[in-house]
């Protein structure tokens, strides 16, 4: 289990994996943050594949190819957006990450990263997200063989030493 989870501080759009994961928001059409970043490093053809998908509901995944990202594919989901913590943001946010881990089990993904999904605009507190984070992949991949290694792409140096304190615990 401990050779399958890996920490990465940067940015995910670098990485050549099976999938990074986008945290999108439920239109699917692109916003801020590691969205942003994804699109324009992808190119303008992730957009007019993402048109064509609908939207995507909270805690929900959707499968793109990646373009011009070093990454195969993106899986978008949307995590919750925090409003205090008695709106089921846990339980929306644990659907975010086994529902893209569902995903890629089902396209054959072994390599996926993940960023800290709802941490930054949707302003999830860090610890509280990291932890759900960690038990959903670590739960996933307890049951699961084919995936040999998810990364938690951590953007700052905050981010990683929180996933780094709580993996080590
Ligand atoms: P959300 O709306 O789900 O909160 P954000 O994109 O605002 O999504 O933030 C999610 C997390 O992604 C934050 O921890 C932020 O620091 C991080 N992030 C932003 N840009 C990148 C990037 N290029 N690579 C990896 N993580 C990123």
């Amino acid at each position: 289990m401990k050779n399958r989870i890996e920490l990465y501080l940067g940015d995910i759009t670098k990485l050549q994996v099976d999938a990074i994961v986008n945290a999108a928001n439920n239109t699917l059409l692109g916003g801020g943050g590691v969205d942003g970043a994804i699109h324009r490093a992808a190119g303008p053809k992730l957009l007019e594949e993402c048109r064509g998908l609908g939207g995507c509901e909270t805690g929900e995944a959707k499968l793109t190819k990646g373009y011009n990202l070093p990454a195969k594919h993106v899986i978008h989901t949307v995590g919750p957006v925090w409003r205090g913590g008695n709106n089921r943001e846990d339980e929306l946010l644990r659907n975010a990450y086994r529902n893209s881990l569902k995903l890629a089990v089902e396209n054959g993904i072994k390599t996926i990263a993940f960023p800290a999904i709802s941490t930054g605009v949707y302003a999830f507190p860090l610890e509280r997200a990291t932890k759900i984070a960690i038990e959903e992949v670590q739960k996933f991949l307890s049951d699961n063989t084919s995936i040999e290694k998810v990364i938690f792409a951590c953007y700052n140096e905050k981010a990683y030493e929180c996933y780094k304190s709580l993996l080590d615990e």
